[in-house]
């Protein structure tokens, strides 16, 4: 586990960093950064979310003008492509109060093409624009340990290069704007469908009658592992749906790479299934449940568990 580099770093504190939305991940990413020794300021839109970040030697901003001013870099990690087309380019949003050279990482996971929008409305006022969605979770988000997939100029990575190791382990450029979008778009497909597969193995597993822990255990350690597996089978088993990383957000990224797909000519026939399984979820009410929320269907689907038993 990486733990978040200590304050002591001179150009550290050199370097102020506005941080609009401060949910479930970017309040521990924002408070990373303020406890390797950047000067953070903050913005959400519900400003109670904004006391964490505060802790940690951050200061709260009551605007997205006022996050913005004078920072050097601006990092967004909103949930969808209409907050940050509104963050970005809405009235006093960061484009209304940036200055020329300001960096604008956009963490969170949207349309590519609305990346490349944004990256292209950013140029004209003269900012540096990257899109860096992120993977690993909440737990990820905490640890500093996030897998960071970068779009955008090899140059302005290399500026946000310090920034993002404070967030993550695994940083990589992988192409032009909007390209990070993609690469995220694969691995939402991925996790998705792993999330589903998980579910079915532990309801028919449960089924079977075998011992559910030692399954796990053993199946962690052969090619049927994988992080999900680590990191989700406990909530399925122990019926834990408390997010995490929300049902309503993953639908929202199945649309993301069901279009991406459509638009590179391409089928992805077990994704629009469990596409389709998680906008059940979504569509009876369970938006707000954890993505290992997969499970509750699946197992109702068997008949295996009346709902009372779920959380
Ligand atoms: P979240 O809903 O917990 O946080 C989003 C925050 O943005 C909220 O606090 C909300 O109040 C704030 N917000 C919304 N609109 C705003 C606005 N106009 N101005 C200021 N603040 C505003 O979501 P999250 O789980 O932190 O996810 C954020 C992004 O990261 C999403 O795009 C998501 O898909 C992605 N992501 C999430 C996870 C995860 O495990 N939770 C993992 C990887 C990527």
């Amino acid at each position: 586990m990486k733990r978040p580099r200590a304050r002591s770093g001179e150009h550290h504190t050199m370097t102020s960093i506005g941080f609009i939305g401060l949910g479930i991940m970017g309040a521990p990413m924002a408070a990373n950064l303020a406890d390797a020794g950047y000067d953070v300021i903050g913005y959400n839109r519900s400003p109670d979310k904004i006391d964490a970040l505060v802790k940690h030697g951050g200061r709260a901003a009551t605007s997205v003008a006022e996050a913005t001013k004078g920072a050097d870099i601006v990092i967004t990690m909103l949930p969808d492509s209409p907050d940050v087309t509104e963050v970005v380019t809405g009235a006093d949003g960061v484009l209304a109060n940036a200055h020329p050279g300001q960096l604008l990482i956009d963490m969170s996971t949207i349309r590519p093409e609305v990346s490349r929008a944004v990256a292209a409305a950013g140029a004209e006022a003269g900012l540096r624009v990257l899109d860096a969605p992120v993977s690993g979770g909440e737990a990820g988000a905490i640890e500093g340990t996030l897998s960071i997939m970068v779009g955008g100029k090899p140059a302005d990575f290399e500026t946000a290069g310090p920034v993002l190791e404070v967030l993550g382990s695994t940083i990589v450029h992988v192409g032009p704007s909007g390209a990070g979008q993609t690469v995220k778009a694969a691995n939402q497909l991925i996790v998705a469908g792993n999330l589903q597969l998980l579910a079915e193995a532990i309801v028919f597993l449960e089924a079977s009658g075998v011992d559910l822990d030692a399954s796990v255990r053993v199946l962690g350690g052969g090619l049927a592992g994988s992080t999900v597996l680590d990191r989700k089978a406990a909530n399925m088993v122990n019926r834990d749906f408390t997010p995490g990383f929300r049902l309503a957000l993953h639908h929202k990224d199945m649309g993301l790479v069901t279009a991406a797909a459509r638009e590179a000519g391409v089928v992805i026939p077990l994704g629009a299934t469990v596409a389709q399984l998680i906008g059940a979820l979504v569509a009876r009410g369970d938006g707000h449940l954890d993505h290992a929320g997969l499970y509750k269907l699946t197992s109702e689907l068997s008949h295996r568990l009346p709902d009372a038993d779920l959380r």
